[in-house]
Parts: structure tokens; C-alpha cells; sequence
């Protein structure tokens, strides 16, 4: 498939990076593996997008390989029943709690041992309200002795979100609207997207300044007709939209933009909240009025 093609798809279930992920590890698994996905925790690791977890994931569960798999779970029970005070979201919490993972792991049933050790977190070691009463490792739970279940594990406070203001610009002529495809490493790349102006401040008027050099002399007077805010896991991104119209006399389009119709439209992949601006007013919008004009 083409790599819009796996956006589309995706669509709206947010981290894209993990479909374009996705979608380079399974040509590479075709190439360099013989199209057959490798067993070994190095083999695994080597293929885009596959992390730590997902390749010790991956190799104990399916074949067997003694690698521990450490995730929310895993670090809470193991934090309460041996004491441990590093921070599991630290570099040094993180070497600590593998190597004790790696001596406990049943070398007979690693899969089963990961999943067991995951199970009894979610179910019997929870977040709040860890069953104690009844649980098995009770007698030597550092937490249960301590009265500590509530300050384990311990995490350091994550970086604060970051604010963003996006302006997109719906431009129409014809029936068609301007797009651009994202390309730079940011949030949303690959996706399509209108013309977009980001600002450092929030604003609700985008003057002649605002506008880039490829805007600039090709629309009139832009109107904000929606505000949305989008949260992302480290940003949080206040969205503006305006319309705006197209200045017959400037024919070409500059820089990555192009005409898109319906049907385009239709196919393209938008981030999210965006997709439903253009779906409200562009596409559905248009093919009310067609119908109509269809008596
Ligand atoms: Fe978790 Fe409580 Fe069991 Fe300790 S005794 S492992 S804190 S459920």
C-alpha cells in the first residue's frame, strides 16, 4: 500500500508515527527477512518503530525468549514488593528495574511469566486500592509492611505541554479547495492538511503579516468561522479556522499547495479535528448543494 493510503486508514486514531512505522518495518521485514517476521530481541529491535517493550513483547510471548517486559504494570508491582524509590520514568529506575526483571524471569515460561506479572498488576496490584487482603506476596511486600502502596512507584513530574496556535485558512474555487501534504518531522506528517499559518501567540485575526509569502496577494480578507483545541500527549494545540477568498486574478499556486476536489478530498487523510472542519464545510456542504441543484 501507499503510505496515504495507510494514513487514510488510520485516520483520526491520532500517533500517525506508529502507522508510518508500521508500514516501513513491514518493508523491511520483506527485505531483509524474507517477508517472515525475525525472533530474535536484536532482530525485532532493529525494525522501525519496534521499542524495547514491543520487541520483549514480541519475543517472549510468540517465541518463547526469556526478555522481561516491563510496563506500567510490571514497574508498579515490582516497585511495591521490593521498595524500589528511583523513578520508573528515569534512565537509572529504568536499567534497575530490567535487571531485576531479568533475574526473575522464568527461563522455563518467559511469555507466560511477562504475562502473569502483567495480569497480576492490572488486576490484583491496581493503581489505587491494590488488593492486599487477599494477595499472595502480601508477607513480603515491602509496600504492604510499609504502608507505602500509595507512594510507589515513584515518577518523576513529566515536561509541561507545550502551547500551539494553528490558523488553517479554507480556501474555495471552483470547487475546489487549496491543500498541502505536511512533510516537516512535526506533529501530523504525511497528513494533508489547508493552508496553515502557526502563530507563537493566540490571535484571532490573521493580518498581512501573518500570511506566508505564498498567501500573500492570493486571498482577500480571512474570517475565523471555528475555534477547536486538540490535545495531544505533549502539546496542546488551539485551531482556528477562517475562510477565505481566492483572488482570481493570482492564478498559480506557490510552494506545496494544490487544488483538491471532492473526491480528493474525500481520499486524503486530515488530522483529526481538522478532517471534520473540512467534512462540514467543504465536502458535505458541496454535496448538499449538488443534490439540491439536482432537484
Ligand atoms: Fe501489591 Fe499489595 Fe500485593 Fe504488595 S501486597 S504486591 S502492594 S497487592
Amino acid at each position: 500500500a501507499e503510505e496515504d493510503e495507510i494514513l487514510k486508514c488510520w485516520e483520526g486514531l491520532g500517533y500517525y508515527r506508529r502507522a508510518l512505522n508500521l508500514h516501513v518495518a513491514a518493508k523491511q521485514i520483506v527485505h531483509r527477512y524474507n517477508s517472515r517476521l525475525p525472533q530474535k530481541y536484536t532482530e525485532l529491535l532493529s525494525l522501525k518503530g519496534i521499542g524495547d517493550y514491543t520487541a520483549a513483547a514480541i519475543a517472549s510471548f510468540a517465541f518463547d525468549q526469556p526478555q522481561p517486559v516491563l510496563d506500567g504494570n510490571v514497574y508498579r508491582v515490582l516497585s511495591r514488593v521490593f521498595g524500589i524509590h528511583q523513578p520508573i520514568n528515569s534512565s537509572a529506575g529504568k536499567s534497575t528495574f530490567k535487571q531485576l526483571a531479568e533475574n526473575l524471569i522464568d527461563l522455563r515460561a518467559p511469555g507466560g511469566f511477562n504475562q502473569a506479572i502483567m495480569d497480576f498488576g492490572a488486576m490484583v496490584c491496581t493503581p489505587s486500592n491494590p488488593k492486599c487482603e487477599s494477595c499472595l506476596l502480601k508477607m513480603s511486600c515491602y509496600a504492604f509492611e510499609n504502608n507505602s502502596q500509595k507512594s510507589l512507584p515513584v515518577k518523576k513530574s513529566g515536561r509541561q505541554k507545550i502551547k500551539r496556535y494553528f490558523h488553517y485558512i479554507l480556501i474555495e474555487q471552483n470547487n475546489q479547495i487549496i491543500v498541502e501534504k505536511r512533510k516537516s518531522s512535526d506533529v501530523w506528517k504525511g497528513l494533508f492538511q489547508l493552508p496553515l499559518i502557526e502563530t507563537v501567540t493566540a490571535t484571532t485575526t490573521l493580518t498581512r503579516n501573518h500570511l506566508k509569502r505564498t498567501l500573500k496577494d492570493k486571498i482577500k480578507a480571512t474570517n475565523l468561522i471555528k475555534q477547536d483545541v486538540q490535545e495531544l500527549t505533549h502539546q496542546s494545540i488551539q485551531l482556528n479556522y477562517y475562510k477565505a477568498n481566492w483572488n482570481k486574478e493570482s492564478d498559480s499556486l506557490l510552494g506545496d499547495y494544490r487544488w483538491a476536489d471532492i473526491e480528493e478530498c474525500e481520499k486524503m487523510a486530515f488530522p483529526r479535528n481538522l478532517g471534520c472542519f473540512v467534512r462540514d464545510n467543504f465536502i458535505h456542504l458541496k454535496k448538499v448543494k449538488m443534490l439540491k441543484n439536482h432537484g
